[in-house]
């Protein structure tokens, strides 16, 4: 018998440092997987395909809707995003951890498929805070950072709403890594998550 799969998803406004955080929970443990997610928009920066996300066209991201590719999809800032079914296959049948860095909406509707699914909300420390990082990163317009605060402010009071497990401040960097990492490893001991053995007489 393997472990119970932790589906860990973290939701958080655009510029928080939830890509950051997700890539080194990766890292740190062994094993893991990192849901990619298909998206019909087009790369930025030097993103790869296959490893950020899977970049498709508009065709091709419907023909894997008709297909039950995806768990859950979405349609953001103007594009597609679907997270696939094998993941979560692929996690279950593993026993893995697997993390998946979507959006508050893709989340409700993982944790409505899988009840057992584990969602953290990420967060700035506060909006004066997110809009100073989001200047500071790119080399968005003044109407491109405004419209992000604004879609911030309402991912938060939809998370807000959602009632997500678990709220991380990402002041400082360190700090929020190691309050992820807490979180997982306290769902790791999670009542009936590993297997005991079976001269323990647990139920
Ligand atoms: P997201 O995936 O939420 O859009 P990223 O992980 O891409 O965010 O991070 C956005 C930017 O903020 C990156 O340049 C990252 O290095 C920076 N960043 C992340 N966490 C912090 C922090 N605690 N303090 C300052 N800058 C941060
Ligand atoms: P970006 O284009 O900046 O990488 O992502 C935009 C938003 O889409 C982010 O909030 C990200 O978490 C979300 N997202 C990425 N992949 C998926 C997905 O598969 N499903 C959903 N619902 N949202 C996603």
């Amino acid at each position: 018998m393997s472990n119970k799969p932790l589906l860990l998803i973290l939701s958080a406004p655009s510029g928080t440092g939830k890509t950051t955080l997700a890539r080194r929970l990766v890292t740190a443990n062994p094993g893991a997987i990192f849901s990619v997610s298909y998206t019909t928009r087009a790369p930025r920066g030097d993103e790869k395909d296959g490893v950020d996300y899977h970049f498709v066209s508009e065709t091709d991201f419907q023909r894997a809707i008709r297909e039950g590719a995806f768990v859950e999809w979405a349609h953001v800032h103007g594009h597609h995003y679907g997270t696939p079914r094998t993941v979560i296959e692929e996690a279950d049948k593993r026993g893995a951890l697997a993390i998946f860095d979507i959006d508050v909406q893709g989340g409700q509707m993982i944790k409505k498929a899988h009840p057992e699914a584990v969602r953290a909300l990420i967060l700035p420390p506060s909006l004066a805070e997110l809009e100073r990082r989001l200047r500071a990163r790119s080399t968005d317009d003044d109407a491109t950072v405004r419209r992000r605060l604004h879609a911030a402010r309402i991912e938060i009071r939809l998370a807000g709403a959602a009632g997500y497990e678990y709220w991380v401040v990402n002041d400082d960097l360190e700090n929020a890594y190691s309050d992820l990492a807490a979180i997982v490893r306290a769902e790791l001991c999670r009542a009936g998550r590993r297997p005991l053995s079976p001269d323990l007489g647990m139920p």
